[in-house]
């Protein structure tokens, strides 16, 4: 069974084939420019590949209420030309197989928990920290929509007593994307994340504002497993930096194992690692065929 897998990102598209068991067996990446020109290179991927449905896991805001005439559509992007673009209704226009669409970052929650670091939990979250901050909800076996879709980057946080940077968000300053995203580490450092040393300051900053979003989520939803993904989450040195913070300020509250002496295998990073977005879409694929 071909199942086709779009992971459709604000700077790059990742398109790809994959099988029920989540093996991805060919895959093609390009930028995402118009997206006119951009649907058409995932068109021209997937025409002769004989997909049985196709998943797309796309950067938002997204319509992914099904009763909408507008479903399927990015919404409120400032992304050049996106803004409302029919997503979906495109590509149904040229294959006539079921499709699964979300959030990128519900999709990569979906993908750990069907075949990755959640695999076998009925519930778990996953952020990714890159570009910008998303989280995906995957709760009781199904993925939160609820009004629109979590939009957790944005929660607002406490301010580091140091920390005298405004925040990038256009929206909000300093929300979590404004204050952890990488743009936000580049802002405030006047240097790439990439480049900061393990031992430098901005490590215990940064896992100061992540930390205070997964313990109010944690508060919030009572996840199984904190996933944490995207480019900045490569520096594997946050991650005892966060599980710290978050223990620091759940102080003890929640009494369950996973928060407590087994913190280290409940915030973790993505058992699919960079794979975590298209096998998400290849997820929504098989849910969409009705297989998973
Ligand atoms: P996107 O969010 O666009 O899908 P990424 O998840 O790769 O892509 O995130 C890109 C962001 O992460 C950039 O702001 C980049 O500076 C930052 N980043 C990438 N790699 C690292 C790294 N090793 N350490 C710190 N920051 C990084
Ligand atoms: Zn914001």
């Amino acid at each position: 069974m071909l199942i086709g897998a779009v992971e459709a990102g604000g700077t790059k598209f990742v398109c790809g084939i994959g099988n029920e068991k989540g093996e991805i067996l060919d895959r093609v990446s390009f930028p995402t420019e118009q997206p006119e020109k951009t649907l058409a290179n995932v068109i021209a991927y997937f025409r002769d590949k004989k997909v049985e449905a196709i998943g797309v896991g796309s950067f938002g805001p997204i319509n992914i209420d099904s009763a909408s005439p507008l479903y399927g559509y990015v919404t409120t992007t400032p992304k050049p030309g996106w803004g409302n673009y029919p997503f979906l209704p495109e590509l149904r226009k040229v294959f006539d197989v079921p499709m699964g669409w979300d959030t990128d970052v519900n999709a990569a929650a979906l993908g750990e928990a069907t075949w990755g670091a959640a695999a076998g939990l009925d519930s778990c979250l996953y952020y990714t920290i890159g570009t910008g901050v998303g989280v995906g909800v995957y709760a009781e076996g199904q993925l939160v929509h609820g009004l629109v879709h979590p939009e957790g980057g944005h929660v607002l946080t406490r301010r580091h007593p140091e920390d005298a940077y405004e925040g990038f968000c256009p929206y909000h300053g300093d929300c979590l994307e404004g204050m952890a995203a990488g743009p936000a580490l580049e802002g405030r450092w006047k240097v790439k994340g990439s480049e900061l040393a393990p031992d430098h300051p901005a490590w215990a900053m940064e896992a100061f504002y992540i930390g205070q979003a997964v313990s109010s989520a944690i508060l919030l939803l009572s996840p199984k497993r904190v996933i944490l993904g995207g480019g900045v989450m490569h520096q594997e040195h946050l991650f005892p930096l966060i599980r710290e913070e978050v223990r620091k300020n759940l102080n003890g509250y929640v009494s369950a194992e996973a928060v407590l002496d087994g913190i280290d295998a409940y915030i973790v990073p993505p058992g699919l690692g960079d794979n975590a977005g298209l096998s998400g879409a290849l997820a929504l694929g098989l849910r969409a065929l009705g297989t998973l």
